[in-house]
């Protein structure tokens, strides 16, 4: 097994240019000698101030949402050609605030993945089940769906450029943490899905990321687990002295 631990930091809807510049220049100090693959996603304004500042270095630069058109008449979207323009290497899609906030399908989020992967970006596709739906019994019924309508027609070459970061949707800011026993059993069955569409070896190389109040004193025990490949990072990415150890869990 080849997967590489992979550290993303979303920074939601915080930070100004000036504050996501503070940011990015300590995490770049930080993380220059940093093991894993690592993201940060700024929000859509301090894109091109980040970019500037992440260039040439081991951090990536994320994009929160895309729209699922390439342009026209929608108010207020954002379309993959902007974020090209940008240099913006990955896309966070189907986050859980984009499902039950926003209320996005799961059509409309298999769209933006296939737009986001036809133009080349690297796309994080979030998926988990809510507290009511864990205690009915249905978590991995929940993933699995949204991962099979996340991959919907995604062809085998394009499983490189594809993330899963499981999220419950019950552990995203509220400080509760998945145990890692309860988390790797979902990031397994994942895989099991996966593997039923593409393959043993495509099982095998994808990489799941956990999310769901990662702090630096639970990553360790995370990360240990198999099926666990990596973390996306709400809360505790906005400050360097929280996101760092995180990023450089031994
Ligand atoms: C997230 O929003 O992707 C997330 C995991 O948030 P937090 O770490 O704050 O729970």
């Amino acid at each position: 097994m080849s997967r590489q631990y992979y550290i993303a930091g979303n920074w939601k809807m915080h930070k100004t240019r000036s504050e996501a510049a503070e940011l990015t220049k300590s995490l770049v100090e930080g993380l220059k000698d940093g093991k894993h693959k690592y993201l940060i996603a700024p929000p859509f304004t301090a894109l091109e101030t980040v970019g500037a500042i992440v260039r040439g270095t081991n951090i990536r630069l994320g994009a929160q949402d895309a729209a699922a058109e390439e342009q026209g008449a929608h108010t207020g979207e954002v379309s993959v050609l902007m974020l090209k323009d940008l240099g913006v290497q990955s896309i966070i899609l189907g986050h859980s605030e984009r499902r039950h906030t926003y209320k996005e399908d799961d059509a409309l989020i298999n769209k933006k993945v296939k737009l986001a992967l036809k133009y080349g970006f690297e796309v994080i596709l979030c998926v988990g089940e809510t507290l009511e739906e864990r205690e009915c019994g249905q978590a991995e019924v929940v993933c699995e769906n949204q991962v099979l309508w996340g991959f919907a027609g995604v062809p085998k070459d394009a499983l490189a450029n594809i993330v899963i970061a499981y999220e419950p949707v019950w552990a995203i800011g509220t400080g509760k943490t998945a145990t890692p026993e309860d988390a790797d059993a979902i990031h397994a069955y994942i895989r099991k899905v996966i593997g039923r569409l593409y393959g043993a070896d495509a099982a095998d190389r994808i990489v799941i990321q956990y999310g769901g109040s990662v702090k630096p004193e639970n990553v360790t025990q995370l990360m240990a687990k198999e099926n666990i490949d990596g973390a996306l990072v709400g809360g505790a990415s906005l400050k360097a002295d929280a996101f760092l150890p995180i990023a450089k869990f031994a």
